[in-house]
């Protein structure tokens, strides 16, 4: 630090991003990006728009928004698009928390909602999830706090049903309840819908696990007209362009490739219940996901002690060192060869150790 860092800033600890190796030699499933190229239509969108980098972007994103509100099935005015699903989630504790609105999320959940909380100088409470690691919904009744909750969970990938969000979101009609949708696509049910019906509900998604874009940097906010325009406030108070043409083409482009999106999807929940099944076979305990991960324990190696052997051996899983989860790891769910390289590993790591 030097001597002019701003004392506001002194004590932050910034997230820290799953590892991201420049040698491409690993079988890499630790950042729960999709195995998958985006398709080449995407790709074509994006080097065509290179073509044109010499203008500023469209800060209204018009036609990635007016392709998103058919795809989402809501309005124009109920969308805003972001650098990655992160900064809407930042835009969202800049705009609704504040010295009388502290924030609640889980104490188990994305590591970025107490950086953005600490970042802002904003108060938090972390409420425990239950011992098998879902969220008890009734924890967050009337908590008088903007709620952040990822749905499904990561790292656990445990999804919580709407019902119970509807009963969030009518027990604080006062505070925002921010749905974070970062892993719907891979099974699980989303928000969406709801956003008519409470003025309190903003649904996050990104592009990133999903859609083959971490590298494009693109999420978007759902929600009423109102929050948005908050979020909108907060947008051009800090960048207007947030959104660079070769993204906003790349998320238009992307849209229109529902067949691809359908199933490579359906090729990524396939492949996570059969690792899933395996990994049960080998004795592990691993919770249910409606993700494109799996957190996973097993009672014949610590976590930590898997994920080292598993990377001296070429394949990178996350592994995290809170004390709830250090006996697990979280394995991002790749193409067939890529999970039976990883299971194959696994079983040799574990008949080592039985010699
Ligand atoms: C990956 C992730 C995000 C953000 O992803 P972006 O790449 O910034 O869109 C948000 N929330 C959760 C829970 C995530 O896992």
């Amino acid at each position: 630090m030097s001597r002019f860092f701003s004392d506001k800033f002194s004590k932050l600890a910034p997230y820290t991003p799953g590892e991201q190796p420049k040698d491409l030699q690993y079988v890499k499933l630790n950042t729960n990006e999709s195995p998958f190229p985006p398709p080449k239509s995407v790709v074509e969108a994006v080097c065509a728009e290179a073509a044109k980098a010499q203008l500023y972007s469209d800060p209204e994103c018009s036609l990635l928004v007016e392709k998103a509100a058919e795809t989402f099935g809501v309005k124009k005015t109920q969308l805003l698009f972001t650098n990655g699903s992160d900064e809407i989630l930042n835009f969202a504790f800049m705009a609704f928390c504040d010295k009388s609105t502290p924030a609640v999320f889980a104490d188990i959940t994305y590591g970025f909602y107490k950086v953005f909380a600490e970042l802002h100088g904003i108060a938090y409470k972390q409420i425990p999830l239950k011992a098998d690691f879902s969220i008890d919904y009734r924890d967050y009744l009337g908590v008088n706090a903007t709620t952040f909750i990822a749905n499904p969970n990561a790292p656990t990938g445990i999804s919580l049903p709407v019902s119970e969000i509807e009963e969030i979101l009518k027990a604080n009609p006062d505070h925002v309840v921010v749905i974070d949708e970062a892993y719907v696509d891979f099974g699980g049910e989303s928000c969406v819908p709801l956003i008519e019906k409470y003025d309190n509900l903003l649904v996050t998604q990104t592009f990133s696990k999903s859609r083959s874009l971490a590298g494009a940097r693109l999420g978007v906010g759902i929600a009423c007209e109102s929050l948005i325009a908050d979020l909108n406030a907060i947008k051009y108070s800090t960048n207007p362009y947030n959104v660079n043409r070769m993204t906003m083409a790349a998320g238009y482009a992307s849209l229109c490739e529902g067949a691809h999106f359908a199933k490579t999807c359906a090729v990524i929940e396939k492949n996570r219940e059969y690792t899933a099944k395996k990994l049960a076979e080998m004795g592990f305990e691993v919770l249910p996901s409606k993700t494109n991960f799996l957190l996973a324990k097993s009672e014949q190696i610590s976590g930590e002690e898997l994920y080292q052997k598993l990377k001296a051996r070429g394949v990178l899983v996350r592994h995290f060192s809170a004390e709830r989860i250090k006996d697990y790891n979280r394995v991002s769910i790749g193409t067939l060869k890529q999970m039976d390289i990883f299971l194959e590993n696994v079983r040799q790591i574990l008949a080592e150790k039985e010699q």
